[in-house]
């Protein structure tokens, strides 16, 4: 169970959401810290049978500055993704030691400039993987490998699969001792993240026990890591991985491991949207209400270039009107301004909204900002940090200046020089 009460204390209201947004403008992003809180807590406790635990918070899901700080006051570390992520983190105060580094398709130098810093590198290709070894043999390397499991239903994030581009297939694991034993390099961690939703339990330990068996061809691993792909509810009566359930079921396996193994190891995970997705409110103002001969559209002064999850992956955010919240209920499209469709929620029940209505986007916490861009020169958004009753502003929403700051306008009346 969700520590509800925790989320019932501290729990954002209505009025505290349109209070920001009269006072900060929309559209804006709002996040509280007390139910990242709350997810972090809910998942320690989850895997508190573990003796050495590691969350490795993914920086890609949601990576401000003061978001970044907020988890490792948690206890978190880093799960990052490019250098600049790396560069974000040490920014933010992490210590380059709880930082992992699980990048995918990048160029040797940018792996070997992380590896400078102290970071915990994690190498997902053989040729990267016999390169790296044989130039620096003492930086100890973790191994993505693919278990070819396929974790939920949705083949554009499941990243386990036999066609993915993620992750050291396990029919390679002999082409890596053979690496490993021609440059004497040390793996110190085996990882895999196999997906987005993981929903079948049962799955995620048959794909757990691949990296069991994985793990016992290394003599002197310090971690296993076990990805993300925690699933959370969208809206009520989505499925969520039950993560109490997991944690009884792998924690005894897990120990059963370190006993097989001879050695207590560290248990990672890496949650990115189990951790900020239920944080995040998106709040928007309504510009128009617009009839058509078949569909009551309401159009807020937003689109995918600020919250893009719903036309790329069809993730259903649950919308609310803050503004009348006790309204009759109504059937509206709610669309935005960008001139492509941008079709946020088809045909959905708000109660009654009226021009100039803030509508409240839920779950706008995981890869919402982390995707947004200027796409018709619009500016993202400001974000602010709900915490502790008060409403911090940890970005401004961008002016015109950043538009065109990294710009060069050519004159094309004399030659340039
Ligand atoms: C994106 C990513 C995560 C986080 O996934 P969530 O579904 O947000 O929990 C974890 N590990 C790796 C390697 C990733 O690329």
């Amino acid at each position: 169970m969700k520590n509800l009460h925790l989320l019932k204390l501290f729990a954002m209201h209505h009025q505290d959401l349109v209070q920001i947004s009269q006072e900060h403008g929309s559209p804006i992003y709002v996040y509280d810290t007390h139910v990242m809180q709350a997810q972090y807590d809910r998942l320690t406790k989850a895997f508190r049978g573990i003796p050495q635990l590691r969350i490795n918070y993914a920086v890609k899901a949601l990576s401000n500055l003061s978001v970044l700080k907020w988890m490792h006051h948690l206890g978190a570390g880093l799960d990052t993704v490019s250098i600049q992520e790396v560069q974000l983190g040490l920014e933010a105060g992490v210590p380059a030691h709880e930082i992992i580094f699980t990048p995918n398709g990048v160029s040797l130098s940018e792996i070997e400039e992380v590896a400078n810093l102290g970071v915990q590198i994690n190498i997902d290709n053989l040729s990267i993987l016999e390169q790296f070894g044989t130039a620096h043999p003492n930086v100890p390397v973790c191994i993505r490998i693919n278990p070819h499991i396929m974790a939920g239903g949705n083949a554009n994030i499941s990243v386990g699969h036999i066609d993915s581009k993620f992750g050291i297939s396990i029919h390679q694991i002999p082409l890596v001792l053979r690496i490993v034993e021609n440059t004497s390099m040390h793996i110190n961690g085996v990882h895999m993240h196999t997906g987005s939703d993981i929903l079948d339990i049962d799955v995620f330990l048959h794909a757990a026990e691949i990296l069991f068996d994985t793990a016992h061809h290394f003599t002197n691993l310090d971690f296993l890591d076990f990805g993300s792909g925690f699933k959370v509810p969208y809206k009520p009566g989505d499925n969520e991985t039950n993560i109490e359930e997991l944690g009884e079921k792998l924690t005894d396996r897990f120990n059963a491991f370190c006993k097989d193994y001879g050695k207590e190891v560290v248990l990672a995970f890496e949650p990115g949207k189990f951790l900020v997705s239920e944080s995040g409110y998106f709040l928007t103002s309504v510009n128009s209400v617009k009839q058509t001969t078949s569909t009551v559209f309401a159009q807020v002064n937003s689109g995918f270039n600020h919250l893009i999850r719903p036309m790329l992956y069809g993730a259903d955010h649950r919308i609310e009107n803050i503004s009348n919240p006790e309204g009759r209920e109504r059937f509206y499209s709610v669309v935005g301004y960008i001139c492509e469709t941008d079709t946020f929620a088809n045909n959905l029940k708000i109660s009654e909204i009226n021009e100039g209505d803030v509508l409240c986007f839920y779950n706008a916490g995981a890869y919402c900002f982390s995707m947004a861009s200027n796409y018709n020169s619009r500016y993202r958004p400001a974000e602010v940090l709900w915490h502790e009753g008060k409403a911090h502003v940890i970005r401004k929403a961008e002016r015109f200046e950043d538009l065109i700051q990294n710009q060069k306008v050519l004159s094309f009346d004399a030659v340039e020089v």
